[in-house]
C-alpha cells in the first residue's frame, strides 16, 4: 500500500533516547528521584477525587491549576506580577512549545536558535511547516549576541529560542542578554518573540536569576517552564509558560479541547501544592551536579559550566566507545553535542559513584 506521507517525513526516525533498564539511567535528564510519600499521597487522594466525575469533560481552560502556577512562579522566581491569563499549560513542554510554533510559526516563517541546543526544536518547526535557522553558540557555548542581535534583524524570524540553561550544554543565559535579544526582537516590523526555555531552570546556581524578572519590561519575552525535572514528574506530563494575556489568547487557539486531562490537572496540583517537600531533592541534585564536575575536571576532561541537572563533557577520540563501554557497566547516558563530548544526567550519589568508577575503567 502506498502512504500519502507528507515527503519531507519519508524516511525519518521518531525522536527517542532508549528506554533500557540497567542499574544507572542517566541519558534523559530525569529526576533519579521518585516524589516523596507525601508527594505520592497527595497525588492519589486527588486522583481518586478526580476519578468520581472522570464521565465529564475536564476544565478546558485549567483555571485552577494555571493559577497554581503563576503563584508557584511568584515564589520561585519573585514573579509576583503573574495571573491565570499570563501563564499556558500543556502536556510537557514539549506541547507548549508546539502551540507555540502553530499558532506563530507557518509556512514562509523562520524562527531562529543556538545550536547546539536542544533537538526537538528543528522538529517543533519542522511539524508546523516552520523554517528552522541556527546561528552557532561560541567555543564556550555562551551566546554571540551582537552577531544574534545582527542576526534578528536580517531573518527576521517569528520566535527567538534559546533554551536557559540550554540543553546538552548546561549554559545559563545571562539575564542582560536575555534582554539584548528582546530588544532587538522588538524591531522586527511583523513582531517576534523571544522564548527562553527554562525546563531546567530550578537548578540553577544561587544568584542566577529567571529570565522572568524581564516579564515587565519586555512584552515579547515568554518563558516556558516544566514539571519534569525539578518536580520528579516526568512521567506525569506538564509543562507550561509565562507570557502577556494576548500570547495565551493566541496559545488556547490552536490548542485541542480539553487537552489536559483531569488527572493531569489533579496531579500537577497535588505536585505544586508540596514544592517546598521537593526543594529538598533539588538541593541534592545541584550539589551532586557541583560535585560531578569537581570531579570530573580533576581527571582532566574539560566540563562545560552547567546550572542544569546534567554535564557535557570530554573531549573523547571515539565517544562512542566510551558510551559502550558505560553501557556494558551498567550506566546508561547520552551521545549528544558536538563531536567528542557527552552528556550525563546527574543521579543519586550511588548512580554516580558507579558513573564514576565506570569511566575510570573505560578510559583507562
Ligand atoms: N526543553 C528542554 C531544553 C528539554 O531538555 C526538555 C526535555 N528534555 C524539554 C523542553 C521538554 O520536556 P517536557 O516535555 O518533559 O516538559
Amino acid at each position: 500500500m502506498t502512504l500519502p506521507l507528507r515527503p519531507d517525513l519519508a524516511g525519518l526516525t521518531p525522536y527517542g533516547a532508549p528506554q533500557l533498564s540497567v542499574k544507572a539511567r542517566l541519558n534523559v535528564n530525569e529526576n533519579p528521584y521518585a516524589p516523596p510519600s507525601v508527594v505520592v499521597d497527595a497525588i492519589t487522594t486527588a486522583v481518586r477525587k478526580a476519578c468520581v466525575e472522570l464521565n465529564r469533560y475536564p476544565d478546558r481552560d485549567a483555571v485552577g491549576l494555571r493559577t497554581d502556577l503563576a503563584r508557584y512562579l511568584a515564589v520561585e522566581s519573585h514573579a509576583d506580577f503573574l495571573r491565570a491569563d499570563n501563564v499556558w499549560a500543556a502536556n510537557g513542554s514539549n506541547e507548549v512549545m508546539l502551540h507555540l510554533h502553530q499558532a506563530f510559526g507557518g509556512p514562509g516563517r523562520k524562527v531562529l536558535s543556538f545550536a547546539p541546543t536542544y533537538s526537538m526544536y528543528p522538529e517543533y518547526a519542522r511539524d508546523t511547516l516552520t523554517e528552522y535557522v541556527t546561528l552557532p553558540r561560541r567555543d564556550d557555548f555562551t551566546l554571540d549576541v551582537d552577531a544574534a542581535a545582527a542576526a534578528i534583524a536580517e531573518i527576521q524570524p517569528v520566535m527567538v529560542l534559546v533554551a536557559s540553561p540550554n540543553n546538552p550544554t548546561g549554559t545559563a543565559l545571562p539575564l542582560s542578554e536575555a534582554a539584548a535579544l528582546c530588544r532587538a526582537a522588538a524591531e522586527v516590523p511583523g513582531g517576534c518573540l523571544v522564548v527562553v526555555d527554562e525546563a531546567y531552570a530550578e537548578f540553577r546556581h544561587r544568584g542566577v536569576p529567571s529570565a522572568l524578572s524581564l516579564m515587565p519590561e519586555h512584552w515579547n519575552l515568554v518563558v516556558s517552564r516544566t514539571m519534569s525535572k525539578a518536580f520528579a514528574l516526568a512521567g506525569g506530563r506538564l509543562g507550561y509558560l509565562a507570557a502577556t494575556p494576548e500570547v495565551i489568547d493566541a496559545l488556547q487557539i490552536v490548542r485541542l479541547p480539553y487537552h489536559l486531562s483531569e488527572i493531569t490537572q489533579a496531579t500537577a496540583r497535588s505536585a505544586l501544592a508540596h514544592h517546598r517537600d521537593l526543594q529538598a531533592q533539588v538541593d541534592e541534585i545541584r550539589a551532586e551536579r557541583d560535585d560531578t564536575v569537581a570531579w570530573l575536571r580533576a581527571q582532566g576532561f574539560t566540563v562545560a559550566d552547567t546550572d542544569a541537572n546534567f554535564a557535557l563533557f570530554g573531549p573523547f577520540e571515539d565517544r562512542k566507545k566510551v558510551f559502550e563501554g558505560l553501557l556494558e557497566r551498567g550506566v546508561l547516558i547520552r551521545v549528544t553535542g558536538p563531536e567528542g563530548w557527552l552528556r550525563v544526567s546527574i543521579g543519586t550519589a550511588q548512580e554516580m559513584a558507579l558513573f564514576r568508577s565506570a569511566l575510570l575503567e573505560v578510559v583507562a
